[in-house]
């Protein structure tokens, strides 16, 4: 059972998008996981081999407990109802008490598809008299995260201060070597750079040295007031 649960359409979605708050979570001794979609190949630097190396070192860097690969179809994502099964028997299995899932507005249309996959397999994970394995399970909180292909300024229902996690996350996009520097300028603005001046804006807007945001379409819950004071 995790306490948390990222579902990746691509190995480094997650790392790249809430890879503070992955650090974090575990640091605070949650039980985590990302569940990754695709392999994320063909790339033009990428191999399968190289990708689940990459993935392998990042999950080490972050202390994630859980993950695993559907191995759906790269760049050619569907929100099939084979996926959907796919997706909810996990969350049945793992039984999730919040996912974070990719953002539905996306340049990506494997992240639109994914965003899309994540809504469909919650609702199907509770259901009752199915052929999905496992028992029913409502995954209680859903979140959203964004992602870097999305060049517009998105709203965020909350921003997690990461300034204690910023270099952790960074040390695990490093991993994916074969996405992040090969065949990359080396000049200012990197990739790198902007992923982390990304994460400085959002704890900017916090009065923090850094951030990631999330959205969500759903009421956000204080069980006690000094929940709003944080
Ligand atoms: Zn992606």
């Amino acid at each position: 059972m995790l306490d948390l649960l990222v579902v990746a359409t691509h190995p480094d979605d997650a790392e790249i998008s809430v890879g503070g708050i992955l650090a974090k979570a575990v640091e605070e001794g949650l039980q985590v996981g990302i569940l990754d979609l695709t392999t994320g190949e063909p790339t033009p630097h990428g191999t399968e081999e190289i990708r689940q190396k990459e993935t392998s070192w990042a999950s080490l860097v972050l202390g994630v407990q859980w993950r695993e690969n559907l191995a759906l179809p790269n760049r050619k994502l569907e929100a099939s109802l084979d996926a959907r099964r796919a997706i909810a028997n996990v969350f049945r299995r793992v039984r999730p008490r919040l996912i974070l899932a990719p953002y539905h507005e996306d340049a990506h249309p494997d992240h639109i598809r994914a965003s899309q996959l994540c809504v469909d397999a919650r609702f199907w994970a509770k259901l009752s008299r199915t052929d999905l394995e496992g028992e029913p399970y409502w995954p209680p909180h859903m979140m959203n995260y964004f992602s870097v292909h999305l060049r517009i300024h998105p709203a965020a229902s909350i921003v997690v201060d990461i300034s204690g996690q910023i270099e952790k996350k960074m040390e695990s996009i490093r991993c994916y070597e074969s996405q992040m520097s090969v065949g990359r300028s080396e000049h200012f603005p990197t990739v790198m750079d902007d992923i982390r001046d990304r994460a400085r804006y959002w704890g900017w807007s916090i009065h923090a040295e850094y951030g990631e945001p999330l959205f969500c379409s759903e009421q956000i819950a204080a069980r006690r007031v000094d929940q709003l004071l944080a």
